[in-house]
């Protein structure tokens, strides 16, 4: 076993600090397939507690090939902080999703700058995990190929998404989809729920990398949890948005089953204080993601369900 760690350059600040990302190899010192394993594309979404914890069990329990971990892909959207929120989705610059910038160009804009130097280190692996968190959310796996499916099926979570990129065409600049035009298979995990610590969750990401660690033959662990046992594949989301700018309070919780007519939020409308309004559920699903804040602009995402 052996621990490798490397500073790799991404570019320079204004002031002539280098900017760079800290890679960890962690060498069974057997032949076998390499897994890199990417976390901190997005500010605040801090699925770094999955690395933490696995990081300690691969020392004991990596058996054959490589486990790369980069536990900040992109240190400058983690420079994004606003008071107490760290809100690092778009490059400010540009306006843009930094996950929208795959794979890159090295003499491009920062943000494909960045994707370049990344996507040259997964793209060396047999397969690629890119961790995320999702607002208020439930864990769940995105993969933007049909033929990753089964991937989604080993990492085993209750929930799992299609986004074909023929139709959501902007996904196509994800490091997981320029992957798949490589011939090298991924997934994208979102852990659970943006800036949270949440133990359960941290465990199911967690145990879904052990799976996939099992099935490519790196470790030898009987103690490895089963799958979900329900799995639910779904392309069809439907969101709610605010009608108008309003104070929202939600009545459903994440992973409440949802029934047409259901009681979803309470409305207050500062035109009309003292009396609240509600509102309802136009679609059976199961809510699985909510905007997190109370604040809500005409024609803001309110909650997005998965259509059952
Ligand atoms: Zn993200």
């Amino acid at each position: 076993m052996r621990i490798y760690k490397e500073n790799i350059n991404i570019g320079q600040t204004p002031m002539g600090n280098e900017l760079s990302v800290l890679k960890y190899t962690i060498d069974s010192g057997n032949s076998g397939k390499t897994i890199y394993i990417q976390s901190g594309t997005h500010g605040g979404e801090i699925t770094q507690w999955v690395l933490h914890e696995l990081f300690s069990y691969l020392q004991n329990n990596l058996k054959r090939g490589k486990v790369i971990l980069v536990p900040n892909a992109n240190p400058v959207s983690w420079l994004q902080r606003n008071y107490f929120s760290t809100n690092g989705k778009f490059d400010m610059y540009m306006g843009k999703d930094w996950n929208r910038n795959f794979p890159g160009n090295e003499q491009g804009s920062l943000g494909e700058r960045i994707a370049s130097v990344l996507f040259a280190q997964a793209r060396q692996a047999d397969f690629v995990l890119d961790l995320h968190t999702s607002r208020l959310s439930l864990p769940f796996s995105i993969h933007f190929n049909k033929e990753m499916r089964k991937y989604a099926e080993v990492f085993g979570l209750e929930y799992n998404q299609f986004i074909d990129t023929t139709i959501k065409t902007s996904y196509k600049d994800t490091i997981n989809a320029s992957l798949f035009a490589v011939d090298v298979p991924s997934l994208c995990i979102e852990c659970g729920s943006h800036d949270a610590y949440e133990p359960e969750n941290i465990n199911l990401a967690l145990d879904g990398i052990k799976r996939i660690l099992q099935h490519f033959n790196q470790i030898e662990d009987i103690s490895v949890a089963q799958i979900c046992k329900k799995q639910i594949f779904y392309d069809k989301t439907i969101t709610y948005y605010a009608q108008t700018g309003a104070l929202l309070r939600f009545k459903k919780n994440l992973g409440d089953i949802v029934h047409i007519g259901d009681e979803l939020y309470e409305i207050y409308d500062n035109n009309d204080l003292g009396k609240k309004k509600l509102g309802f559920a136009k679609h059976n699903g199961i809510l699985f993601k909510i905007s997190p804040t109370h604040i809500y602009w005409s024609g803001d995402e309110i909650l997005q369900l998965i259509n059952t």
